[in-house]
């Protein structure tokens, strides 16, 4: 089975917390409107103190994958072979998480991806799924 791996105690926390439940928190700065995941205090582009909070809605693109086939944490060797990819959200920011429900050799740059809601049964919370798409 599948456990969250050293988030208790870390900054990041509440992000998780908050992704678990179903969020995706990300920075938006205030004065350059740059978004990112990190829970800084100022913005890592202008240094403009005090970003906003907002939610990602979960869809956006893949940036860049890799195919894990020996996992880096004994928590993951039943999953592999599975695929973590760099998702760039709509709003900008870039997260990582797994992609799933696609052939890895359709995996393409670009690919339009939709985040899968968390299962809570100890799946990674942060799923990402091809984009489902309204036939013309
Ligand atoms: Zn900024």
């Amino acid at each position: 089975m599948t456990t969250a791996v050293g988030r208790t105690g870390s900054d990041s926390e509440a992000f998780w917390a908050d992704v678990e439940a179903g969020g995706l928190p990300l920075r938006r700065c205030r004065h350059c409107t740059r978004t990112f995941v990190l829970p800084l205090p100022s913005c890592p582009y202008c240094a403009t103190e005090d970003p906003e909070v907002i939610q990602a809605k979960g869809t956006g693109s893949v940036y860049s994958w890799v195919v894990v086939h020996h996992a880096f944490d004994p928590a993951f060797d039943g999953d592999v072979p599975y695929v973590v990819a760099a998702v760039q959200l709509d709003e900008g920011a870039r997260v990582y998480g797994r992609l799933e429900g696609i052939p890895f050799d359709a995996i393409a740059p670009d690919l339009t991806v939709e985040r899968v809601a968390p299962a809570g049964d100890g799946r990674p919370p942060l799923v990402f799924r091809p984009l489902a798409r309204t036939p013309a």
